[in-house]
């Protein structure tokens, strides 16, 4: 059994991979503290589309996209957008983004996240029936479509890697797609349907209950932002200095979403992380019955039928955190959806725009600091933070435990780009 004095513990962000974070170091026997500077704030985890999205393997950067990069630049409603003025801010990012653009290293990425989503639905599954959500997420698979046979042939290949890394789909033509999704009209002419892939019916709800558990079981939470961390003479940090003082730590854990470099850079630790912003529009009389979360591959927006009304959304936008949202980017995509739902009512859409913390290789950092046995990063899940959150928080726990881990993290580790 640890002792109180050696086990304090601090995870710094209370998103949906802090909180998994500070629930397995809980269930492991640590005395957690969660930091973060709007514990009840707004934040990527509370506003998403809501999948477990094992099938979501694939990284961003792929043989080809460079090609496209002016016209990312030039249209600024585009699945992919870069604000021109934030160009030189994105560079640090964008020449890794560019350098991981190739077929190698797009297999070896996939592969990567295959190995670390493989068992995040059992993962989700075990957190939830021990914090008495069980019903919160719901199995059954997702579809994605195409607006032609032609269209579908041309990402066969990245279905074949798909399936060759585990994942589950089937073809599916237009008179399946009737069969299982009857309000999607002409548009949706094919597709592939998955059984890994599951949705919550609300993430924020997931994140409350997830927060009044950890609550219930004795984790404190303090409503402070971190400014930086204090040596001890062992140089081991050993505070963590907030707006309102000093709390002491034996294990620190990192998990600020998209902020995250700004403290392992005090740390010692840089790391190109950038902010995908991404948009949505939760339609609460949508006028139309979904019953899968489907994705629209071609025009690169997702949809849920969540328990508030219809979530359509998706975009990439590279503008940085501070920059206004620009919420024509929320109409576009519901305009989208329209080509597909012809029956769709888009009145009273609530719009929002939440910040993806993205790396540059599409991997997440899950990782010990080399500079500091008892700090741990746990952040740079892009599209897929809700998904490999929960199995991120188990290999936290497992690595401040020094438990085996069941994982090669080598394509996680902070300093891959140095
Ligand atoms: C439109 C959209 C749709 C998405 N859909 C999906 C999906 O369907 N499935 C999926 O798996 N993923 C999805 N994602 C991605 C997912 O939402 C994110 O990857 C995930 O929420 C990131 O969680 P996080 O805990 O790392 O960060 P966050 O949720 O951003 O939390 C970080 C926390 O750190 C705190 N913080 C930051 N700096 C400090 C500081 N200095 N001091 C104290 N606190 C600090 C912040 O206040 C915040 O609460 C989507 C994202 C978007 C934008």
């Amino acid at each position: 059994m640890m002792g109180e004095i050696e086990n304090r513990t601090i995870v710094v962000g209370a998103g949906i991979v802090g909180l998994c974070c500070a629930y397995h170091l809980f269930r492991s026997g640590f005395n957690v503290t969660i930091v973060d500077r709007a514990i009840s704030g707004d934040r990527a985890s509370n506003g998403n589309a809501g999948a477990v999205a094992v099938a979501e393997i694939l990284p961003l950067p792929k043989p080809g996209i460079i090609r496209q990069l002016p016209g990312f630049l030039f249209s600024p409603l585009g699945p992919l957008s870069i604000r021109l003025r934030y160009l030189p801010l994105l560079w640090p990012y964008l020449r890794h983004f560019m350098v991981a653009a190739n077929m190698q290293s797009f297999n070896a990425g996939a592969a990567a996240m295959a190995s670390l989503l493989a068992p995040a639905m059992d993962d989700h599954e075990e957190m939830l029936e021990s914090i008495g959500a069980p019903t919160l997420l719901r199995r059954g698979g997702g579809l994605f479509v195409y607006k032609s046979e032609k269209a579908r042939r041309s990402r066969e290949a990245e279905w074949s890697l798909r399936r060759e890394l585990g994942i589950n789909a089937e073809p599916i033509g237009r008179s399946g797609i009737e069969a299982i999704e009857p309000a999607l009209g002409p548009a949706a002419s094919c597709g592939y349907f998955t059984d890994d892939w599951a949705y919550y019916g609300d993430p924020k709800v997931l994140c409350e209950k997830l927060l009044n558990y950890l609550r219930g079981v004795g984790v404190k939470t303090i409503d402070e932002k971190v400014y930086g961390f204090e040596l001890t003479n062992e140089s081991y940090p050993s505070r963590v200095i907030t707006e309102n003082g000093q709390l002491i730590f034996d294990h620190l854990v990192i998990a600020a979403g998209a902020w995250s470099h700004k403290l392992t850079k005090l740390l010692g630790d840089s790391f190109p992380l950038e902010t995908e912003r991404g948009y949505n529009t939760t339609l609460s009389k949508p006028g139309v019955e979904i019953k899968y979360m489907t994705t629209f591959a071609e025009d690169h927006f997702v949809m849920t039928p969540m328990d508030m009304g219809l979530r359509i959304g998706g975009a990439v936008e590279f503008a940085g955190l501070n920059a206004s949202p620009n919420y024509a980017r929320s109409k576009a995509l519901v305009k989208l959806a329209q080509n597909y739902l012809p029956n769709l009512r888009t009145e009273d859409g609530i719009e929002w725009m939440g910040h993806r913390p993205s790396t540059p290789d599409s991997l997440p950092v899950i990782d010990r600091s080399p500079n500091h046995r008892n700090i741990y990063y746990a952040f740079g899940h892009g599209h897929l933070g809700l998904t490999g959150s929960a199995t991120t928080g188990r290999i936290i726990a497992n690595l401040a435990r020094n438990c085996l881990l069941g994982i090669d993290l080598t394509p996680f580790r902070i300093n891959r780009f140095n």
